[in-house]
């Protein structure tokens, strides 16, 4: 019977590599395995997409069913991430890098967790130790997931050993720029291709009441703001419509996570109370603020003191 190596529900892009990572080494010890995940190819996530495309490698096979089989678990050891009937499979390995969750066992296994910031870097140590011949595409994925994990080692997750096996991966994948691959995944997650306006608005929205005013406020987070530059008289008509429908002011936070800035598009009654609130002038209708990366913690609040509240 095949092992099937799975990661955890919602698959991120390591859930992902890391399957097709550790089902290619258990093949190179001589295990009939293969690589698994729970959801459909069509259901992945645009960044894992992205990845799987990139280096040419097929989505791993859906698996939503565990009772009688022989698994692997990667990048997750807790039940309440497992596939359903977890309990009646024979569980095989572990390979990790969280907690350790609640997932037993009836018999000794394979069980390597680390506290590092990517299940791909605790792989790469296991071919590495072990001789196993990596794969030019699936090192390439390998190098994919530990930088989405680490957020491109930005994340205080991110530790040497991580570093060390982008260092490795880099090479064996035939990757010069890491951080032009870091983008090309950020785009993907923060797609807005094809999206309507109005979804756009809506992603990430919330209305407030600023002193009687109704105020509405949405985000976006975009690797660049070229993602949104053939768009802008778009969203500027979608807010207008928006503001009509009863509203004071609706702002638009077109936040670059990169320049760790926010573009802020303003539809007002009254646009010098947004130039008030962040003691900035709007260039026609929006106005960039350096360092704005919050609408909890800095949009809201300043709005909020200029309305007087
Ligand atoms: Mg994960
Ligand atoms: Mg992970
Ligand atoms: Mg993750």
């Amino acid at each position: 019977m095949s092992i099937c190596v799975v990661g955890h529900s919602n698959p991120d892009t390591d859930s992902v590599a890391a399957a097709i990572s550790f089902a290619n080494y258990l093949k190179a010890q001589g295990k009939d395995a293969k690589a698994c995940m729970q959801t459909s190819a069509d259901k992945l996530n645009p960044e894992s997409t992205t990845v799987l495309k990139r280096f040419g490698l097929a989505a791993p096979e859906e698996i939503s069913d565990a009772a009688g089989k022989d698994v692997a678990l990667v990048d997750f050891s807790d039940i309440g991430q497992a596939p359903a009937n977890i309990k009646e499979a024979n569980v095989v390995a572990i390979v990790d890098h969280h907690k350790i969750g609640d997932i037993t066992t009836n018999e000794p296994i394979y069980f390597n967790a680390q506290p590092v910031g990517c299940t791909c870097t605790v792989l790469n140590e296991m071919y590495k130790n072990n001789g196993v011949d990596l794969p030019k595409d699936i090192a390439g994925a390998m190098l994919a997931a530990i930088l989405s994990d680490t957020v491109n080692f930005k994340s205080p997750t991110c530790t040497d050993a991580d570093k060390a096996a982008v260092a490795d991966l880099k090479n064996v994948a035939g990757v010069d720029d890491t951080d032009e691959l870091f983008m090309e995944m950020l785009k993907a997650k923060s797609s807005v291709d094809g999206v309507p306006i109005k979804d756009l608005i809506f992603r990430d929205y919330k209305d407030f009441d600023m002193n009687g005013n109704k105020v509405g406020c949405g985000q976006l987070e975009l690797a660049t703001l070229d993602q949104v530059a053939d768009m802008r008289d778009d969203l500027l008509k979608g807010l207008q419509e928006v503001k009509a429908d009863g509203r004071h002011t609706v702002l638009l936070m077109l936040t670059d996570v990169v320049k760790e800035g926010t573009d802020l598009v303003v539809v007002s009654d009254d646009p010098s109370i947004v130039e008030k609130a962040f003691n900035q002038k709007l260039e026609g209708t929006s106005m960039w603020i350096d360092g704005m990366m919050s609408r909890k913690k800095q949009t809201v609040p300043n709005m909020q003191k200029a309305f007087g509240c």
